[in-house]
């Protein structure tokens, strides 16, 4: 009994020191699953200090102390997957449940003081429902499942399979010396399964926020150039060898430093955001949409050819000339240029980008507002002018 509670005790501390803490998103579902051990550890301490002499009390409050820690568990994963979630205290069926296995507790004892047997198979029936509950929420997403969370689904389910097998030792022996070892050695593996499967789940998760915010442009939200360099090293090495096109688009927006100098910073911001979120939406998922630099952004587009991305980039061009982007009372419109150019496979991505920066160059040369495709002559051209 003392090393449950001292595992359950421990492993609530664990949680204070966790590295995600540090994250605001999971302190919530962080508290959950160190409420979890606690309240297991004093439901094991009320039990033990109890036992054999137990008052009606002592099982009230053991039956208590379980049942919210298992409904812990279950707002831990919850919370975890949706922080806006309401808390447990406000859960009608957690307060409904309670009163339930309080009263079953107290009627049990009242009418059967040998009851013990009983009074734990309800019990444990109660707890292995909200874990069987719980199981739909441990995966965040379904189709990238993390060892954490598959760890903790391992914890779960055998905390159910635990319960299971409780019930049969009471079916085939009333010994009560048989019932409570395996209850006990089944506790300390569930705790160490859980603890170890929810700390990997949160490094996990906070090994994701690290990356997504080493790879996002803050204002935008987009990918930055990072990640855009590294990815289309990649993704066209994979286009040469399946042979399909794929093209660039650079983009830029026109006399954006007179929409800061008229409007204000706070303004441009805006009006950067709203750009971004044209071409967000007008790509596909498979394309790779970055903030290049200051208003300058770039699209990868696989298994697109210069027709494509061409009609794409016309497409974007008149969506950013319809925006109106709106600050308190002012409203300001923008218009961008686009150069567009297509792999060729003998050229690195530098190259490339050089190429769709010389089309660019002459969209804006040409009066800004429009669309230009590289053309190797053109280039020769605009090079010499
Ligand atoms: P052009 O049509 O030739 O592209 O003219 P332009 O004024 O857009 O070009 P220029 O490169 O001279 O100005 C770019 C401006 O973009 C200057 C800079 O203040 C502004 N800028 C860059 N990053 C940000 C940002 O994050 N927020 C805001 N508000 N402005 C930015
Ligand atoms: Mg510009
Ligand atoms: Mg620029």
């Amino acid at each position: 009994m003392a090393v449950v509670v001292l595992l359950n005790l421990l492993a609530s501390i664990f949680y204070i020191y966790t590295p995600a803490r540090r994250i605001h998103a999971m302190r919530v579902s962080i508290s959950y699953f160190r409420s979890f051990f606690l309240l297991m550890a004093s439901g094991f301490v009320v039990f033990g200090l109890a036992f054999p002499k137990t008052e009606p009390i002592h099982s009230v409050l053991t039956a208590a102390f379980f049942l919210t820690a298992f409904f812990c568990l279950k707002y831990g994963f919850i919370v975890r997957q949706n922080p806006d979630h309401p808390p447990l205290y406000k859960s009608k069926f957690f307060y409904l449940n309670l009163i339930a296995i309080i009263a079953i507790n107290g009627f049990l004892f009242q009418y059967y003081i040998e009851s013990h047997l009983m009074r734990s198979a309800a019990l444990t029936s109660n707890c292995s429902i909200i874990s069987i509950l719980t199981l739909k929420y441990i995966h965040k997403d379904k189709t990238s499942k993390k060892y954490g969370e598959s760890l903790a689904t391992l914890g779960v389910l055998f905390s159910i399979f635990c319960a299971m097998a409780m019930l049969l030792t009471l079916n085939y022996t009333q010994d009560i010396f048989t019932y409570f070892s395996v209850f006990m050695v089944s506790q300390s593996l569930i705790a160490i399964l859980i603890l170890g499967g929810s700390q990997a789940i949160f490094l996990s998760d906070l090994a994701d926020l690290y990356y997504q915010e080493s790879v996002t442009d803050v204002l935008t939200g987009l990918y930055n150039r990072r990640f855009f360099l590294r990815q289309s090293e990649s993704l066209l090495k994979f286009a040469e060898r399946h042979d399909y096109p794929i093209s660039i688009i650079l983009c830029d927006i026109d006399y954006f430093k007179r929409v800061n100098d008229n409007y204000g910073h706070e303004h441009g911001d805006k009006a950067l955001i709203a750009f971004a979120n044209v071409l967000k939406e007008s790509s596909r998922e498979s394309d790779i949409t970055a903030r290049f630099g200051g208003e300058e952004f770039i699209i990868l587009l696989p298994k697109t050819d210069a027709k494509g991305a061409t009609v794409l980039a016309e497409r974007m061009r008149s969506a950013t000339e319809s925006l109106s982007i709106t600050n308190g009372r002012k409203t300001v419109s923008i218009t961008a240029s686009f150069g567009v150019t297509t792999f060729d496979h003998t050229n690195s991505i530098d190259e490339h980008i050089k190429q769709a920066d010389t089309a660019l160059y002459l969209a804006k040369s040409r009066g800004r507002n429009q669309v230009v495709l590289h053309d190797a002559s053109e280039a020769i051209n605009a090079s010499i002018e």
